[in-house]
């Protein structure tokens, strides 16, 4: 008997975020905000009292009805999962059919692709202009003329930091014979959100995050949101223990004070615009250079020096992505946005050794 691995799996490796120790971290877009004291206190108390031996809820109840009135939306429309990311897989591999298309448009979100290829669903590509905006008549066009099943994109995008107005996200939805996968990670620092309309269509799913905006990375939270018919077909196959207990408890206590999450997406919004000026200023007048709009918590900056600001910056402790020729920098505290604007502007100063 012998055994190899199926050929699609060659050369894939685990994935390994920004490797190494860094005193700063602004490189997965992370909220820079920790849980203060006082919502510690109350998540003692869940854990002191907490049903260790019992499974989790299946439906999520409670954290998908605070999770909903938090929007305003119909909470049976919501479908939990472990991270947006669990989510994502879900959807390529049991929503579409054995090797049908699926659209993304690059640069975006790198997993819709990764597990697209491993379902074995064939990926299209539709690459971006230089303004790294999506160009809504070209994704319809190109949809219809290779028959694509799905598409998938993030609005506002990461990496990319643009944002694509309700209206022409409206009028994609409405133009292409496919499932369309919005991906609203970043919504919430923006205000195009297709969230109390999508029951309006029958091709929509909306996905949501708790990693970013809402600060709980660690806690592996995220909703699919869409009409009746497609919630109870994710529901039906996903698996059923998938958002374990502790996560789906101390996530509803969170929720139970949205003025606290409001005032915390409004302090990174501050922080964004900060970082987002210095870093125009920093890096004004460089050739080739430009520091994008963003509608997100990050900034992406186009640079020649990407790769070498990169490792000149890890070497001093700071961590931030770098893709194809761009950094990608997420807002931070005060202290971690000094750190990142101080240490770049040492390296880009003349005559600096280390690029
Ligand atoms: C961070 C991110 C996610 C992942 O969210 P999880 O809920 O942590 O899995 C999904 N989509 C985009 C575009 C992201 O940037």
């Amino acid at each position: 008997m012998s055994y190899s691995l199926h050929e699609k799996l060659k050369g894939l490796t685990p994935y390994e975020p920004v490797a190494g120790t860094f005193s700063v971290r602004l490189d997965a877009n992370e909220s820079y905000l920790n849980f203060p004291d006082w919502l510690r206190m109350e998540l003692y108390e869940i854990i002191s009292t907490f049903d260790f031996h019992r499974y989790p809820d299946v439906t999520a109840k409670t954290v998908r009805e605070r999770y909903a009135s938090y929007y305003g939306i119909d909470p049976d429309l919501l479908t939990a999962g472990n991270g947006s990311d669990e989510l994502i897989m879900l959807i390529v591999s049991a929503l579409l059919g054995k090797g049908e298309r699926v659209m993304v448009i690059a640069p975006d979100f790198s997993m819709y692709g990764f597990y697209s290829r491993i379902c074995e669903n064939p990926v299209l590509v539709l690459p971006k202009g230089e303004d790294l905006t999506i160009d809504v008549d070209e994704v319809i066009r190109k949809a219809k003329e290779e028959r694509v099943r799905a598409v998938f994109f993030s609005n506002p995008c990461n990496p990319t930091g643009q944002g694509l107005k309700r209206e022409d996200v409206r009028r994609l939805i409405r133009s292409v014979e496919a499932l369309v996968v919005l991906d609203e990670a970043y919504m919430d620092f923006w205000d195009q959100s297709l969230l109390s309309e999508v029951c309006d269509y029958e091709n929509l799913i909306i996905l949501r995050t708790c990693s970013k905006a809402f600060g709980m990375a660690a806690l592996r939270l995220g909703f699919a949101v869409a009409n009746p018919v497609i919630t109870n077909a994710l529901r039906a196959v996903k698996s059923p223990y998938n958002v374990n207990a502790l996560t789906q408890e101390i996530a509803a206590a969170v929720l139970k004070y949205p003025d606290y999450i409001r005032a915390c997406i409004r302090q990174i919004l501050q922080s964004r615009d900060r970082l987002q000026e210095k870093l125009t200023e920093l890096f004004a007048g460089k050739p080739d250079t430009r520091v994008y709009p963003t509608c997100t918590n990050f900034v992406l900056i186009k640079t020649p020096l990407s790769r070498l600001l990169f490792e000149a910056l890890g070497k001093k402790g700071v961590a931030v992505r770098e893709l194809n020729g761009c950094l990608r920098i997420s807002a931070g505290s005060e202290a971690e946005n000094e750190a990142v604007l101080t240490a770049l502007s040492d390296c880009l100063k003349e005559g600096d050794k280390t690029i």
